[in-house]
């Protein structure tokens, strides 16, 4: 079960399984729940009993997060060891696998806007990661820069969400401007055109990020829950400054991408009725591809096929070697969800 978490072996790829609780809306549907989470035991159970339909299935993943868990509890246990080691010049990143609905989104970003100047106590993962950032750097008294970027993949083409207005229009295919991408020649890829936005305060980076948001927000309206389908990409790098005993100074760089992810049931469901056939597709190029290069990362199979779709290109020098990677899978406790819950934790369990 902890082969996962293996320093010798150089794998560094941790699954986090996250269960949100019933809405208001299926409480008061009085919605059966056919998932039960035991988190110290790190396992999560889908039954249900019906009679022709008989599911009794157990998952154990590296840490498991019942409906009851809070925003800081999942920070604090899971992600805070990761983003010290950005600091220690790691690439990291951490993901959000799931369901449309099922909280990854919330996970990621959280629920409420700062309320007078108060760090709101639902904020996810991001606003989590960047201020122990800035209160680790403080702290260390550390002369650094640092940037961030921000953008979307969708049907494999990359939307900058720090780009001026005009340039991210999402009304028609015409006028969204499709970004390239390039390989660097030292095995990275430069994506050409891509905004970079260099922060120095943490309240910076909050509000790149609700813009960033709002965008796809705004895209979600106007193509009709775009957003499940597409992937953003939110990446901060960080350039320290060090002394070495010596006296010489050095440059330590760590960077720590944060991935909502598309909406996993479009792995398993043909877009092709809706006449989205490409898009389909192409949404599960990536999330299929990222599922493959994990599996062969933590199985150490020589050929890591990063290549074949640009969400693993674009992070590839965050992906294996000398690397951290978190995957958050989340899921729904509704009986309504249960045959995506079980596509979810089958893909997260193949992860480890
Ligand atoms: P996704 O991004 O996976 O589509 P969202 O993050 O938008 O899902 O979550 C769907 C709804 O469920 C939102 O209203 C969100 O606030 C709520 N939600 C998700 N996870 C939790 C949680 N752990 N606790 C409380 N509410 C949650
Ligand atoms: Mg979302």
């Amino acid at each position: 079960v902890n082969g996962r978490h293996d320093k010798e072996k150089g794998v560094n790829v941790q699954v986090i399984l996250r269960c949100r609780p019933l809405s208001e809306d299926e409480i008061r549907l009085h919605t059966p729940v056919v998932i039960s989470c035991n988190e110290g035991r790190r396992e999560v159970s889908a039954i249900q009993n019906i009679a022709n339909k008989q599911i009794d299935r157990t998952f154990a993943f590296d840490k498991v997060f019942g409906p009851t868990s809070q925003q800081k509890d999942l920070y604090d246990s899971a992600i805070w060891p990761i983003v010290f080691e950005v600091l220690e010049g790691y690439n990291c990143t951490i993901f959000a696998y799931g369901q449309t609905g099922t909280g990854k989104t919330y996970t990621m970003e959280g629920g409420a806007r700062k309320k007078n100047g108060e760090f709101p106590s639902d904020a996810g993962v991001i606003p989590r990661a960047v201020k122990q950032i800035f209160e680790i750097l403080e702290a260390q008294h550390a002369e650094y820069s640092m940037k961030v970027t921000h953008l979307e993949l969708y049907n494999e083409e990359i939307t900058d969400l720090l780009a001026p207005e005009e340039c991210t229009k999402y009304v028609d295919d015409k006028s969204k401007k499709p970004i390239a991408l390039m390989e660097d020649g030292k095995g990275g890829v430069l994506v050409r055109g891509l905004e970079e936005e260099i922060v120095s305060t943490a309240n910076e980076i909050y509000k790149i990020l609700e813009k960033g948001s709002a965008k796809r927000r705004t895209a979600e309206t106007l193509l009709n829950k775009q957003s499940s389908r597409s992937h953003s990409i939110f990446s901060i790098t960080i350039h320290i400054k060090e002394c070495t005993p010596e006296g010489e100074e050095m440059i330590k760089c760590g960077k720590l991408n944060l991935v909502d992810l598309a909406g996993s049931e479009n792995i398993s469901r043909s877009g092709a009725r809706e006449g989205r056939a490409r898009e389909a597709g192409e949404i599960n190029k990536s999330l299929l591809t990222l599922g493959r290069v994990i599996n062969a990362l933590v199985e150490h199979s020589g050929h890591i096929p990063y290549r074949d779709s640009k969400l693993t290109r674009l992070l590839r020098d965050s992906l294996g070697g000398k690397t951290k990677t978190c995957i958050i899978a989340t899921i729904s406790p509704s009986v309504h969800c249960l045959e995506e819950t079980l596509s979810t934790l089958d893909y997260a369990h193949r992860a480890k």
